[in-house]
């Protein structure tokens, strides 16, 4: 792990987040969070170089960090306020994990993969920051801590999971990729009161596949 964040990271850091402006991002708080993050901490050596371009990388077990884009974006809909409970499925790299705690949230993050799980959960507390590292099938969420905030779906699902629906607080905000494998739509479904949900859909997208029980299967 490089945990040196040199001047040169820095000034391809202040590239990408003046990128992402170009790109549409208009979310302050997200923005000053991808521009203080170190994000070549999450990725392999192989792919240091490239750590600040706008795009997504191979991590372990076949799985991906996101582009920085769709960080951006999924984290702007999701409105974090500091102090906020959030639920996010699918640590992976730890890197999205970063940008909302960075935000000041209280996160719960769940990994179905071990080796990331542990990867991630290693990463974050070096770099100095708290959160609650939970390997296992995330559809489920995470009843036990219920309700949160928000919730954060980042592997694309074959639809959405009531289970995640019902973990949100009045108020609170899912985002979640929701498609076939190609190709996503990004959906926010808002908690209006106990029994009502409002669906909004924005643009498309390409995660892996969310596993296990309400997403794809094994
Ligand atoms: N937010 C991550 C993106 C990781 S890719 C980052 O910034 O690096 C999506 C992750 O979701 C993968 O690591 C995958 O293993 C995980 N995943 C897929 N299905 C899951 C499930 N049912 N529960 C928990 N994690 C899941």
């Amino acid at each position: 792990m490089n945990l040196i964040d040199s001047f040169r990271h820095q000034g391809l850091r202040k590239q990408l987040v003046n990128l992402l402006i170009e790109k549409g991002i208009t979310n302050q708080s997200v923005l000053n969070a991808i521009g203080r993050i170190p994000r070549h901490v999450f990725l392999d050596n192989a792919f240091l170089e490239h750590a600040y371009q706008d795009k997504a990388f191979p991590i372990d077990e076949g799985q991906t960090i996101s582009q920085p884009y769709t960080v951006a974006f999924q984290t702007s809909l999701l409105n974090v306020q500091k102090g906020d409970k959030v639920l996010e499925i699918g640590t992976g790299s730890g890197y999205q994990s970063c940008v909302l705690l960075e935000m000041g949230a209280k996160l719960y993050t769940i990994e179905y993969h071990h080796r990331l799980s542990e990867k991630a959960k290693y990463t974050l507390g070096q770099m100095g920051y708290k959160a609650q590292f939970f390997c296992m099938d995330g559809t489920l969420g995470l009843p036990q801590y219920a309700p949160y905030d928000s919730i954060i779906v980042t592997a694309g699902a074959p639809s959405i999971p009531e289970t995640l629906m019902k973990q949100l607080k009045v108020g609170g905000h899912l985002v979640i990729p929701v498609g076939d494998s190609a190709n996503q739509t990004m959906m926010r479904i808002i908690r209006k009161s106990e029994n009502e949900f409002q669906r909004e859909q924005f643009g498309q997208f390409r995660f892996v596949p969310l596993v296990g029980k309400h997403g794809w299967g094994k």
